[in-house]
């Protein structure tokens, strides 16, 4: 007899270090720690650090369908499993560890294939068990995989944040190099950089009048193009305007799904870009709806109208939200 786990978001693969599995189903299975996850189904995406690309979660051929729960709120597809593989660019497709969901084990043996439930193969005459003689996955050893530095892998990933969620510090930087082009420095349009700040006020790509990271401008603020404000002023902009970004994204009638800190920032860097309000209503739909998987081909096009600067933003956006890489440079 074998056990299978099952998967949940944030398990790692066995192709590199920041490789993980996202996590798309409704249902959660609570770790060792406490954490609750979101299961993961055959179809939902995984990141490979590996070769830098996101790929799809395909059956790794041990467990067969019929003892996999389903989904059937996604339309009836399967959970998947550990030793469960994923179509990444690597030319050795990496298969699941199964970290967190551990506490949702099946049993398969190859007498299964004469439950009384399984009658597929006796309507049609099938040698049932031709699929359970694949030899039997050595679970603990795989579990007992470890980082570079010898630590479980376990113990190393990515601990999933709960509200309240506050931006991160690489997520403030990230923010600053897109507002500002830079952190410090003159970026490609001549303006002198502080600390992420433009201090001089300018008018952005598409004309609106803009200072310090990424303020509009509003006629209350008594500020024109070209005068320059003091540092202090440009960082109290700059915490005003982020707060009402969180506020919007914390609120509990808002995004109401759990979030990885590098989600979250992801989130944050769009919405201060999109604004609160009617800006922050797609993505918020969206990511409500659960499928982590689609976020990365969804945020590559939102709310990119006609600005030339938006698609490379997305981008790094889109890839911070699926991988956890705090790249912004451009
Ligand atoms: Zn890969």
């Amino acid at each position: 007899m074998t056990v299978f786990y099952a998967v949940v978001e944030g398990d790692p693969l066995d192709s590199a270090k920041g490789s993980r599995v996202l996590g798309s189903c409704r249902s959660t299975i609570q770790g060792e720690d406490g954490v609750r996850r979101r299961m993961t189904l055959l179809g939902d995406g995984a990141w490979c650090d590996a070769c830098k690309s996101a790929g799809e979660i395909v059956r790794g051929g041990d467990l067969p369908d019929r003892r996999r729960m389903r989904d059937m709120v996604s339309g009836g597809r399967h959970q998947a499993v550990d030793g469960d593989q994923v179509i990444c660019k690597c030319e050795r497709h990496p298969r699941i560890i199964s970290v967190y969901g551990r506490k949702f084990t099946i049993t398969y043996d190859r007498d299964d294939a004469r439950a009384p439930g399984d009658i597929t193969p006796h309507i049609y005459g099938k040698q049932p068990s031709a699929e359970s003689n694949v030899p039997v996955a050595t679970h603990d050893e795989r579990f007992m995989l470890s980082d570079a530095n010898g630590r479980l892998l376990r113990d190393t990933y990515t601990q999933r944040f709960g509200k309240p969620w506050v931006v991160s510090d690489d997520g403030l930087s990230f923010l600053a190099t897109w507002e500002s082009g830079i952190l410090n420095g003159v970026n490609f349009q001549g303006h002198h950089v502080t600390d992420g700040f433009i201090l001089k006020a300018y008018r952005d790509n598409v004309g609106i009048p803009t200072v310090g990271c990424g303020h509009r401008i509003v006629p209350s603020d008594h500020i024109q193009v070209g005068q320059t404000i003091s540092l202090e002023r440009a960082r109290a902009f700059k915490k005003h305007d982020l707060e009402r970004m969180e506020r919007r994204l914390n609120n509990d009638v808002h995004v109401h799904v759990p979030l990885f800190q590098f989600e979250y920032d992801a989130l944050v860097s769009i919405v201060y870009n999109c604004g609160p309000n009617l800006g922050a209503d797609g993505i918020i739909r969206k990511i409500n709806m659960g499928n982590y998987s689609g976020m990365f081909d969804f945020i590559l096009t939102y709310r990119i109208g006609n600005n030339p600067g938006l698609p490379p933003r997305r981008y790094t956006e889109a890839r911070l939200f699926a991988s956890g890489v705090y790249d912004a440079s451009h």
